[in-house]
């Protein structure tokens, strides 16, 4: 546990390699931590294992592909962003991404500029969630580091 702000952790699902490296290296460079799943069943296991504030999800993936992974998510966590990444941008896949419970699309081959730009966007949404009341979590305490109250 620390008092320090906790970096932001992005999981990739992204079963080509070098784009997944090339993104991990630039989220890595603009201050995220970012972890690569090479497909949709390792990439369940991390955010089942994990804490992630963020995941970047291929549609098209082995094992599991992205769009039932993303319901997957849905059924136990309705508020992680959830950025679909594909090579597929017509409106039909792009409805079904949305469909799944994906919050928004980026069609590939995109610049890494607009990806995080739209990172930022949700980053900033959950941030204004939580700037209300500064607190500690710990299991299932929670500080309040204005009023100085715990509750459980
Ligand atoms: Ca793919």
């Amino acid at each position: 546990m620390s008092l320090t702000m906790k970096k932001t952790n992005i999981l990739i699902v992204e079963d080509e390699q070098r784009l997944a490296e090339i993104l991990k290296k630039q989220l890595e460079e603009t201050g995220f931590n970012a972890e690569i799943a090479p497909d949709g069943y390792v990439g369940r296991q991390l955010i089942e294992s994990g804490s992630f504030n963020l995941i970047i999800l291929d549609i098209n993936l082995p094992v599991i592909n992205g769009i039932d992974l993303c319901r997957e998510i849905r059924k136990t966590d309705r508020r992680i962003p959830i950025i679909m990444l594909t090579a597929f941008g017509t409106s039909e896949n792009k409805i079904t991404g949305f469909d799944a419970g994906a919050d928004d699309y980026v069609v590939k081959p995109f610049e890494f500029k607009e990806l995080l730009a739209r990172i930022n966007v949700f980053l900033r949404r959950v941030d204004e969630n939580q700037e209300a009341e500064p607190a500690l979590h710990i299991a299932d305490l929670s500080m309040n580091l204005d009023t100085k109250s715990v509750i459980r």
